[in-house]
């Protein structure tokens, strides 16, 4: 076999390679490293922003920059948990440097006290002060950016010369792969093929070069692997042929016409969508995506109503029981009698259980709500026509996948989520569904009323809160994530519950990471019964739960969130037709960026508008937690940066759609491109 020739040779493991024995392999396995493909993304250290160089006050927040400092004093905190802090200062000003989970003879030896360091990295502000965690590039003398050898960043544990040795190895073995593009796409990168790139990607002279051809022909390899694997799963779960639902929109439109609202157009727009596709020989795989509060329960609901006319069951799952038991009663009232709801209760007894898998299986159920409980083994249904998923925006492309697969030949799947996202990212995160969007929010809707206000005017906050109170409203009052120690964060919130609850007896109660399920969806329910007055919390409380009632948030320390997260938050309240207000605090006086954003919040109240300000702000992994949920983050391709490759791909897949023209050339490009799990179930 001619390795030279075989991509194959990129996705193994480390152990071929020189100079890596058992105790590099393990160390760069604990930086997710394990093939040598995974170590040509491993770019030299001063990569991103040599050119970005800036002095510490003109650092702009949430970028990536490249600064040179000096150490001034280390805070090394007794207490576990707390991060290690380095004092830094340059002429202009001073900046903290964080480091979690390091050593202190670590951080000593890599930010030596009174000696010059050029250090990277995305730089933040914290109490009243610049902060750069866990900074990446470290260099004791900043003229080595300007040195023309290649370094690699440091990673606990293996040295820069070992680096140095084994990636410059690899790049003079790698293989010639066949070139997976089209002629016309890779005109527009100047022909430039994919071994090439990776070379000059790793020449020290191309750091920071993100327009040249080879980089730009990199980030698009990386945007397009994603879209077609996305657009293979979707064509693949359409070409299922399923039993056509037959049904006659007068009933649908007759539960319509008693409402006590008319459907908004988008509504109406993406009823039919859905209700097209469930009237296809094609199984549907849809998303409905909506802002918070525009309406797509009804819609879906309706085209639950649909299914069942044409003599199917349903399954409707969200992520809590609350929800899950708002729906339920929606359900009980707006559809006829005749039709046979029930709700799968984690507190149903056995008894009910048993009876209501029974009743599943003989279709004595036509729809039944429930949690994730609904998708255990044990659960059969004998026609099950749709399953309806609610805000699972953390579901993953796999995931959605096995859903699919799992709902069987004449199953329908229809999700939901509130994530209004960027247009670029709608490709890459929900690219292998089709996709059916609310944008317009019901008319009758006032805008909720944004302000901000320091932690010191507290008092003043407190009159508002009683004068809500006492004309009957309910009041959210949020207690963020702010400190690295969640034990801090559980005092902190603890302490506002009971200054609260001396201000307002029996009118308060808490919610945080530790309370248990049962536990909340108790508080949860009192709140819904206007049972007390304030519901603290720390960790974010359920998206998608109706609270009519509750018309005020207080969100503390709310520049610890970004702008789609206070968005969502907001969207807690002004679900009614009452006056609503968010109230957004801070600890200190805003910043020129800090001020910009949350003009952004008061001035606009459409998530996609904001989502797209929020990506500009702090990059796409950032938004809602996408990092943190699975979805992959690419490696070169920026969704803001390369805008335009995002729209290449999409308008290439778009055309190999069209044309039906044969992937197998790209099988080497999506192999390369993980998602391998995926890659063998389409084969
Ligand atoms: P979401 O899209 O966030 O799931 P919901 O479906 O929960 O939103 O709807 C939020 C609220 O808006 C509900 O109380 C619902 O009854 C109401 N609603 C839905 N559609 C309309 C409409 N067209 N006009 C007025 N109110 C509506
Ligand atoms: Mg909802």
């Amino acid at each position: 076999m001619d390795i030279k020739r075989n991509y194959e040779y990129l996705l193994s493991d480390l152990s071929s390679l020189k100079g890596v024995g058992v105790k590099t392999t393990n160390l760069l396995k604990k930086k997710k490293i394990n093939t040598i493909f995974d170590l040509l993304w491993k770019l030299p250290k001063f990569y991103t922003d040599r050119s970005l160089s800036s002095k510490i006050k003109d650092l702009k927040i949430n970028e990536v920059q490249t600064i040179t400092i000096i150490p001034q004093k280390y805070l090394f905190p007794r207490i576990r948990n707390l991060p290690n802090r380095v004092v830094c200062k340059d002429e202009t000003g001073e900046i903290d440097c964080v480091f979690f989970n390091s050593y202190e003879g670590y951080v000593k030896k890599i930010l030596p006290i009174g000696k010059e360091v050029t250090i990277s990295g995305k730089i933040q502000f914290f109490r009243n002060k610049y902060q750069l965690t866990n900074p990446k590039y470290i260099s004791e003398d900043s003229s080595i950016i300007k040195q023309k050898h290649n370094s690699y960043s440091l990673t606990d544990g293996v040295s820069e010369k070992v680096y140095n040795k084994i990636i410059l190895q690899i790049i003079e073995k790698l293989p010639e792969i066949e070139e997976w593009h089209s002629k016309e796409i890779l005109q527009k990168f100047g022909n430039e093929r994919w071994n090439d790139s990776i070379k000059k990607l790793h020449e020290p002279e191309n750091i920071g070069k993100f327009n040249e051809n080879f980089y730009q022909r990199l980030a698009f390899d990386e945007i397009f692997s994603t879209f077609l694997v996305n657009s293979e799963i979707r064509k693949k779960i359409k070409k299922t042929k399923k039993t056509k639902k037959k049904f006659d929109t007068k009933q649908q439109n007759e539960i319509i016409s008693k409402l006590n609202f008319s459907l908004t157009n988008d509504q109406n727009k993406t009823l039919n969508e859905i209700n097209k596709d469930l009237c296809s020989d094609n199984k549907m795989f849809r998303l409905l995506q909506g802002d918070v509060g525009s309406g797509k329960t009804i819609v879906s609901l309706l085209s639950a109503f649909n299914t069942i006319n044409s003599g199917f069951q349903v399954a409707v799952m969200a992520p809590t029981e609350i929800l899950t038991r708002q729906h339920f009663l929606l359900a009980k009232k707006i559809f006829p009698k005749n039709i046979k709801i029930e709700l799968l209760s984690g507190k149903s007894t056995y008894k009910d259980k048993k009876s209501i898998l029974d009743k599943l299986l003989n279709k004595k159920i036509d729809i039944i709500f429930g949690t994730h409980a609904l998708f255990q083994k044990k659960v059969e249904f004998r026609k099950l026509g749709l399953i309806i998923i609610d805000e699972q925006h953390k579901f993953g492309v796999s995931q959605r996948k096995r859903l699919s697969d799992k709902a069987g030949r004449d199953c329908d799947v229809l999700l939901m989520t509130a994530t209004p996202i960027p247009r670029t990212l709608t490709m890459t995160i929900y690219g292998d569904m089709d996709l059916s969007i609310i944008r317009e929010k019901p008319n009758v809707r006032k805008p909720i009323k944004t302000y901000s206000k320091l932690e010191s005017k507290i008092e003043d906050v407190i009159n508002f809160v009683k004068k809500e109170i006492h004309i009957g409203n309910q009041i959210f009052w949020v207690c963020p994530l702010i400190e690295e120690s969640k034990k801090i964060d559980h005092t902190s919130a603890v302490k506002k519950s009971e200054y609260l609850k001396k201000l307002f007896p029996h009118q308060v109660y808490l919610l945080h990471g530790k309370t248990t399920v049962e536990e909340k969806e108790k508080i949860l329910n009192k709140f819904l019964r206007n049972d007390f007055k304030i519901l603290v919390s720390t960790t974010i409380i359920e998206v998608g739960i109706d609270f009519p009632n509750a018309n005020v948030i207080i969100i503390e320390n709310a520049n610890k969130f970004g702008l789609s997260q206070l968005h969502q938050l907001r969207g807690r309240v002004g679900r009614g037709n009452k006056e609503s207000t968010c109230i957004l605090m801070f600890k200190s006086n805003l910043s020129n960026n800090a001020k910009k954003r949350i003009n952004i919040l008061k001035e606009s109240n459409d998530g996609f508008k904001i989502s797209e300000e929020d990506m500009k702000l702090r990059g796409f992994g950032d938004i809602l937690g996408f990092k943190q949920s699975g979805i992959k983050n690419f490696k070169l391709a920026d969704p803001i940066r390369n805008h335009n490759l995002f729209i290449l791909a999409e308008k290439e897949i778009k055309r190999i759609e069209n044309e039906k023209e044969d992937i197998r050339k790209f099988k080497p490009l999506i192999k390369l491109y993980d998602r391998a799990d995926i890659v063998n179930d389409l084969a």
